[in-house]
């Protein structure tokens, strides 16, 4: 069987790399990877921390490229690569626009599709955007779906796909995690200059923010938060910066100069893992991030008002606080100096699973 892995930022390659290893270790398989580069440096860190080499690469990243111009060009550049390995199954995985373009391209080619990560929803089509569309558009053209938990496949079973087309196996994030948390080098320069800012007597706060839904007054209203917690003398703020101009700016203008907080640039997944695994407490409105710190038994705080990640919040292991200042204030007050409730929260189960999805995946390929 020919499978063709095909992934283009960050949080995909993270996701995608133990599935790749995966699958490469099975004879019965032919693997080929496939990037988009949808993300450039980003996607490159994460391939060379997990040694994945692509056999296409579509380089697609240019400077304030629109969606409509990034999805006609994914269109348009894979479809040779579809030509050329002619795969039996093309891999895709979650929300992005590499992920709806590359499943409508191998189902105009008559390919069949599987989607890793799939079901996930809000049911609003603006929150995320356009990770909403992108992921309801893959679901619609994909043939089977691996959904991490029960309440995904709930949610393509409530779409009328058909069950035997729909395998619980986790997601691939803890695995990743749980490889990446054993190989990380500690003598890394980023790493040094982090450990250089941290104070072992004072509590770590790790925050990461990115989402479009959250631009604007939302992100002035996060960053003045962080502000008032920083003011607290047992607490350090580290917050690796997203590259996006509407996050610099806010973040910069509300939040530099201060010197309980450290303002860095993204950090490799490599420093990252090993920075959440220094925190304790994380504030973030990342979807991963959400999904890999319970394995770490760390609590977060979800920056947004809307969330796909339902089991999580169910489960007690995040809190969806929103954006709003005294909320967030309030919130991280309590697991700062309440113990029990700190306790409780990091002792809950990761809904998101045990590192056995890549496993179970490649099983259930091997299967059908
Ligand atoms: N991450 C990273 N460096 C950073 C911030 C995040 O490597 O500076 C990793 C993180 O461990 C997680 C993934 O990137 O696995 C999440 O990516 P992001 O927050 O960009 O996207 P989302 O998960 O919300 O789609």
């Amino acid at each position: 069987k020919k499978i063709l892995v095909v992934f283009g930022t960050r949080p995909e390659a993270i996701k995608m790399a133990p599935l790749v290893k995966e699958l490469k270790k099975t004879e019965e398989f032919t693997t080929k990877v496939c990037v988009t580069a949808q993300h450039r440096e980003m996607l490159d860190q994460v391939l060379s921390f997990f040694k994945i080499t692509p056999d296409y690469d579509l380089d697609l990243m240019k400077i304030d490229q629109s969606l409509n111009e990034l999805s006609a060009r994914i269109l348009m550049a894979i479809d040779p690569v579809l030509s050329d390995f002619n795969p039996d199954l093309v891999l895709v995985h979650g929300d992005t626009s590499t992920s709806s373009m590359v499943a409508l391209a191998s189902f105009h080619k008559g390919i069949k599709i599987g989607h890793v990560e799939a079901g996930l929803r809000t049911y609003n089509k603006y929150a995320p955007f356009p990770e909403e569309i992108n992921r309801q558009i893959t679901g619609r053209v994909a043939d089977i779906h691996f959904a991490p938990t029960q309440q995904s496949a709930n949610n393509l079973l409530n779409e009328k796909v058909n069950e035997k087309d729909i395998f619980i196996t986790g997601n691939t994030v803890i695995d990743a995690l749980l490889w990446g948390i054993q190989h990380v080098n500690e003598g890394r320069e980023d790493i040094k200059e982090i450990k250089q800012f941290i104070d072992v007597n004072k509590k770590v706060i790790v925050v990461t923010g990115h989402r479009r839904e959250n631009f604007g007054d939302k992100f002035y209203e996060f960053c003045n938060a962080l502000k008032q917690l920083a003011t607290r003398e047992d607490v350090q703020i580290i917050y690796p910066v997203h590259l996006n101009p509407n996050v610099q700016k806010v973040v910069y203008d509300t939040l530099g100069n201060h010197n309980n907080i450290l303002l860095i640039a993204p950090l490799d997944y490599e420093a990252f893992i090993w920075l959440l695994n220094q925190s304790y407490l994380i504030i973030t409105d990342s979807g991963g991030v959400q999904e890999e710190a319970p394995s770490l038994k760390k609590p977060v705080l979800v920056t947004r008002d809307v969330t796909e990640r339902q089991e999580a919040v169910i489960e007690g292991t995040v809190k969806l606080v929103g954006t709003n200042q005294e909320k967030i204030i309030k919130e991280a007050t309590i697991l700062l100096d309440n113990i029990e409730v700190y306790s409780t929260m990091v002792s809950n189960k990761n809904p998101y699973g045990d590192g056995t999805a890549c496993v179970q995946i490649v099983n259930v390929l091997k299967s059908i």
